[in-house]
């Protein structure tokens, strides 16, 4: 889940690191501080660019706080405004712990030409992989920041963030935090004047808080009443603007179905996803929210995939083909399946086939072939329809 800067800089707040006093602004209330920064509150950056940051002073600060607000709305945004003390800037570093994902250990990078500019200065971020095993050690980060260039006065103090700021990615499941700026302040302390976040998602369980957070509300209201079932039965389904349907769990086979829909000139109506498995119970919400999915007008036809190697493939066969017994799909449906090994120990791939082929339904044994066989059952509905018209007609 992707945090708010209010929220982030909550979570940083409790962890004991440097954040500036503020609040979300209430119009019930007066504002926290009577001059300081007004900043618009949303899930993407680029604020500063855009009048979405104001530094108000005292006989400015109602008119930033409406410019700001109203800003918001034109953009089709709840107008949420983080109100600030104001901070005195001396420089703006650039700081972000994030999970390289190719080596699976945290990252620092660093840069002392932080602020609204970084993308023009990327080349001056240097990093830091840290070991898993070691852990982040604190003269480690010292001897990089002095490498990266930072002067002796800066180290201490920008150390102590750095290694607090990771303590508290590991406490609170954070799994990306950018500070930019990181601020070196006139008085020579350190400390973010903003933060982006994210969450690790797969640890929800370990955060009841997490539910509560104002992030989580603003990521409910953008989503899709299907996406937001989803959500709540611990699964993933994102609606896509497409016109096939696609039932199938695993991430990696599912972007896969995803790219074949479209080399075919098809594409896919939504991407689903159960990280870990697919309880049985998991596994018949993503098929709901597939079917329901289908029904919309737009959508033509339904693509199923799965590749087993454990689960039985007996079973699997076995709760699709009741389902489609019970309520046949809602438009053109295709099979596909994959087994080998102990999956077959029930059934075989042969008779799977034979199973949906007996109820009238494709069942194909590559991705390649059931993605084929679906573009024919949509033509061949297709002419169907306009027979049924034309015939209508005469
Ligand atoms: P972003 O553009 O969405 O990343 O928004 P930021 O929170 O990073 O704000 C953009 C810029 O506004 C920062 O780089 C700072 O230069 C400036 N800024 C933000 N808050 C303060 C503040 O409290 N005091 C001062 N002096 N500058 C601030
Ligand atoms: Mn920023």
């Amino acid at each position: 889940m992707r945090l708010i800067e209010f929220d982030a800089k909550q979570l940083l707040r409790e962890r004991g690191l440097a954040v500036p006093r503020g609040a979300i602004y209430d119009p019930a209330k007066p504002p926290v501080v009577e001059a300081g920064a007004i900043k618009a509150q949303m899930l993407s950056g680029g604020r500063g660019k855009s009048g979405l940051v104001k530094l108000a002073s005292a006989e400015d600060f109602r008119a930033s706080l409406d410019a700001v607000q109203a800003q918001m709305r034109t953009l089709g945004m709840e107008p949420l405004v983080l109100i600030e003390e104001p901070i005195s800037i001396a420089r703006e570093f650039y700081l972000c712990w994030r999970i390289d994902d190719v080596r699976q250990a945290f990252t620092l990078m660093f840069s002392q030409h932080g602020g609204v500019d970084i993308e023009s200065q990327a080349s001056t971020i240097a990093e830091l992989v840290v070991d898993p095993l070691e852990g982040v050690r604190a003269h480690r980060v010292a001897k990089f920041l002095r490498d990266a260039g930072l002067d002796s006065r800066a180290i201490g103090p920008v150390t102590r963030f750095a290694v607090a700021a990771y303590r508290a990615c590991e406490a609170e499941d954070i799994d990306f935090l950018e500070i930019n700026p990181l601020a070196l302040t006139t008085d020579g302390e350190v400390i973010a004047v903003d933060a982006k976040a994210t969450l690790d998602d797969h640890a929800a369980s370990r955060h009841s808080k997490w539910n509560s957070l104002l992030s989580a509300q603003l990521q409910a209201s953008g989503m899709t009443p299907l996406e937001q079932r989803a959500i709540e039965a611990s699964c993933t389904f994102i609606e896509l603007q497409g016109n096939v349907a696609v039932l199938s769990t695993g991430a990696g086979l599912g972007m896969a179905v995803v790219d074949l829909l479209a080399d075919a000139g098809l594409s896919a109506a939504n991407f689903a996803d159960a990280s870990g498995g697919a309880p049985s119970q998991v596994f018949g919400t993503i098929r709901d929210l597939v079917y329901e999915r289908a029904t919309a007008p737009e959508v033509e036809g339904i693509l199923m995939f799965f590749t087993l190697t454990a689960t039985s493939l007996k079973s699997v066969v076995g709760t699709i083909l009741d389902d489609i017994d019970r309520m046949p799909p809602p438009k053109p449906f295709v099979a596909g399946l994959i087994a080998a090994g102990a999956a077959e120990r029930e059934m075989t791939l042969a008779e799977a086939q034979e199973a949906f082929r007996k109820r009238g339904y494709a069942c194909e044994t590559s991705p390649e072939a059931a993605v084929a066989a679906l573009k024919q059952a949509i033509a061949a509905r297709g002419t169907r329809a306009t027979d049924e018209v034309s015939t209508r007609d005469q």
